[in-house]
């Protein structure tokens, strides 16, 4: 490099503003596309666990009876895969970057309890009919058990 080429470069860099931004004490530019951490409104998750069994960094554990689902940002690569896979859709990536921490902690978040089983109400035609065909299976079984031909 000549000393001219030199010189132009240093005076341009010396009046040029800085190509870095002085994050975090000036906000960020935040853009939409920006992966920054992934959220889950629990409220609407089913605990199937597809977004576990994508998870490339095995950040997330799904807890179909506990009703947790827990995700450990440390180990988070920020692929979006979760996301993509969710059948209930209510895992986002929001553009907020997980806060730094002096602990590698799991955020774990806690369902709401399952919604109660409908209750069946049999007609007393339908409990005559669960009744016979229970007879007829005892009586069945019964013939097997005794070596004998039944109807
Ligand atoms: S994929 Fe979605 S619905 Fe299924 S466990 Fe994960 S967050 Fe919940
Ligand atoms: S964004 Fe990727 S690495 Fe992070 S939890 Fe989702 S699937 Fe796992």
């Amino acid at each position: 490099m000549s000393y001219l080429s030199f010189a132009r470069e240093m005076l341009g860099n010396l009046f040029k503003p800085p190509a870095t931004s002085q994050y975090p004490f000036k906000p960020r530019k935040v853009y939409e596309a920006d992966r920054g951490k992934v959220v889950n409104d629990i409220n609407n998750c089913i605990f199937c666990g597809m977004c576990m069994r994508n998870c490339p960094s095995a950040a997330i554990t799904v807890d179909r009876n506990a009703r947790t689902w827990k995700i450990n940002r440390f180990a988070c690569v920020q692929c979006k895969e979760c996301v993509t896979n969710c059948p209930k859709k209510c895992l986002q990536m929001e553009t907020e970057y997980t806060a730094p921490d002096t602990k590698k902690t799991e955020e774990v978040l806690q369902g709401p309890p399952p919604p109660p089983k409908p209750q069946i109400v049999l007609t007393e035609a339908q409990k005559a009919a669960i009744a016979a065909a229970q007879a007829k299976k005892a009586a069945a079984s019964k013939a097997a058990a005794d070596g004998t031909p039944h109807a």
